[in-house]
């Protein structure tokens, strides 16, 4: 049996890294080609937000010189399986701290782009970063993100948008990644997005015009 002393020292519940009271954080979800990075770039005009992209992230680590993980990386991506959650939510922590360290003000506001698509990142982010204030959720159908994806296949250089990469793509959005928006819509945390006017009126509403 454990000695007591180390029963007494059971580990800490974790806190997360940062306070929602300093830094904002807005997931942003919707399938493969729903529009969100360019939503996110609007909101980043419009409210100066940082844009982090979780795909781009990834990508970028694949890239990286030395990187234990590219190989990996470029195998999930390929397939349109989400990465193990540890090197997402690790990538998602050091993009925000170097952030909020830039700033010098200790406060930030994130759109969270493309994450968390999986429970299990879900949990572990909002346990361990950052709780998210709320989740803005793209709606579109298979049919359009298809004809989107394609199209900037054409010219995107990205490794999975091809036919086969995206109908593998749209089947992980179904099977794991809707469950999360399930998730927060019974939190009553997600608004969902049509137009951007729309999305600019919610997003005042819920933090107001000076956040
Ligand atoms: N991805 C992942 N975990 C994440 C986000 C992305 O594993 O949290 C991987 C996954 O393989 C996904 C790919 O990166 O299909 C591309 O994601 P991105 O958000 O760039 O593209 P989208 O599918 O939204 O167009
Ligand atoms: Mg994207």
């Amino acid at each position: 049996m454990a000695p007591t002393t180390d029963l007494l020292k059971a580990p800490k519940k974790d806190t997360p890294v940062f306070s929602p009271e300093n830094v904002t954080v807005l997931f942003v979800l919707g399938g493969p080609g729903a529009g969100k990075g360019t939503q996110c770039a609007n909101l980043v005009r419009d409210y100066g937000f940082t844009h982090l992209s979780a795909g781009d992230l990834l990508r970028a680590e694949q890239e990286r010189e030395g990187s234990e993980f590219g190989e990996m990386i470029k195998e999930y991506i390929r397939d349109g399986k989400i990465v193990p959650m540890e090197v997402t939510v690790q990538l998602l922590e050091n993009a925000m701290t170097a952030q909020v360290e830039k700033d010098k003000s200790g406060k930030g506001k994130f759109l969270i782009d493309g994450f968390p698509r999986k429970m299990d990142q879900a949990i572990k982010f909002e346990e361990t970063v950052c709780p998210s204030k709320f989740v803005l959720f793209f709606d579109c159908t298979e049919e359009e993100m298809q004809k989107r994806l394609l199209e900037r296949g054409k010219t995107s250089g990205r490794a999975d948008d091809n036919a086969e990469s995206i109908m593998k793509r749209f089947k992980t959005f179904v099977e794991t990644s809707m469950p999360v928006v399930d998730y927060f819509e019974k939190q009553g945390r997600v608004t969902p997005e049509a137009v951007y006017k729309e999305t600019r009126g919610k997003l005042e509403q819920r933090l107001g015009k000076e956040f």
